[in-house]
């Protein structure tokens, strides 16, 4: 399924079988989860793509040699820059993305640099393990970088937070989730997903949170989080694209709160969630689409009539 232009459908196409270059492995595709950042690349919100793009970065497959791998967003990285020596790969200038600046899983075959590829943990069929390659990934690093926090506010209740959900639990921590106003259906699935609490995203929760991770795309959740959160806690936005943040007094922020974005992945974070998948036990709940209806799943994530995540089974 190619885009070849933002903003229109991508298309059924037959293109040549990757060969895989030096260091690169080749997959032959079984499951790919449908993202939101695959909408900001195909709505045209992020600046570059590559064109004509086979999208789809969470990708599950058996590589030439029968290893099963998963291919996430962070798909190359140069290795040497100040970020890459420090641990922060995620950070590289030069990195490149899956189903951004390389081809990704909306195939039959992909190529991938090895390097950069995760073994998969066993007892996960394709389908249920390919929403941990990123909403697990990067909802995983938003509740590192929220640190210890007991309360936990999780504002968007999608593919991301029903994974973060069950890993915070597992830790211990206390749950409280944010919905779409009126969305009685979501917010349900908060309360099942083990939050003691779940409301509209500009209600205030019957107790001051401790952190607060915002999955949905609104700037407007900025400042209703910052609104939400005891002293020293961090609001962290976990999404690749965000509307504006409104303006705000300086008093939300006053007494050491802070706002900070997650930036993409580390090949650590990636061997660590999938290292604590099985001992959660993590448990994905997918709907499950044809490849050719990419464009469906799509639109579905958008309209938010997606619960959990949206996986194509290739
Ligand atoms: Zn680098
Ligand atoms: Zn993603």
């Amino acid at each position: 399924m190619v885009l070849h232009a933002p903003r229109e459908p991508l298309r059924l196409e037959e293109i040549p079988v990757p060969e895989p270059g030096p260091g690169q492995v080749r997959l032959r595709v079984s499951a790919c989860g449908v993202c939101r950042t695959d909408l900001h690349v195909t709505d045209g919100e992020l600046a570059r793509p590559k064109l004509p793009l086979v999208i789809g970065h969470q990708i599950v497959g058996v590589a030439d040699d029968g290893r099963r791998l998963g291919i996430p967003w962070l798909g190359w990285t140069d290795g040497t820059c100040r970020y890459c020596a420090s641990g922060r790969e995620n950070l590289c200038e030069a990195a490149r993305f899956t189903g951004y600046d390389l081809d990704g899983g909306y195939a039959e075959w992909v190529v991938a640099d090895e390097r950069f590829c995760l073994p998969l943990p066993d007892g996960f069929d394709d389908v249920s393990v390919a929403p941990l390659l990123c909403a697990g990934l990067i909802g995983y690093r938003a509740l590192r970088l929220a640190g210890d926090a007991e309360r936990v506010g999780l504002y968007g209740f999608g593919a991301s937070a029903h994974i973060v959900a069950q890993v915070a639990r597992h830790q211990g921590r206390r749950l409280f989730g944010f919905v779409r106003h009126g969305d009685e259906d979501a917010r349900a699935f908060a309360l099942d997903l083990g939050c003691e609490w779940s409301g509209w995203s500009d209600e205030l929760p019957p107790e001051q949170l401790d952190a607060a991770i915002l999955f949905a795309p609104a700037g407007e959740l900025v400042p209703a989080a910052l609104r939400a959160l005891a002293r020293g806690g961090p609001v962290v936005c976990a999404g690749i694209h965000m509307s504006d943040i409104p303006s705000f007094p300086y008093e939300l922020l006053w007494e050491e709160r802070s706002v900070l974005s997650v930036a993409n992945l580390t090949r650590r974070d990636g061997e660590e969630l999938l290292a604590l998948a099985p001992q959660v036990p993590i448990r994905t709940e997918v709907e499950v689409f044809p490849l050719e209806e990419a464009n469906e799943a799509l639109e579905r994530l958008r309209a938010g009539r997606i619960r959990g995540a949206a996986v194509l089974r290739i």
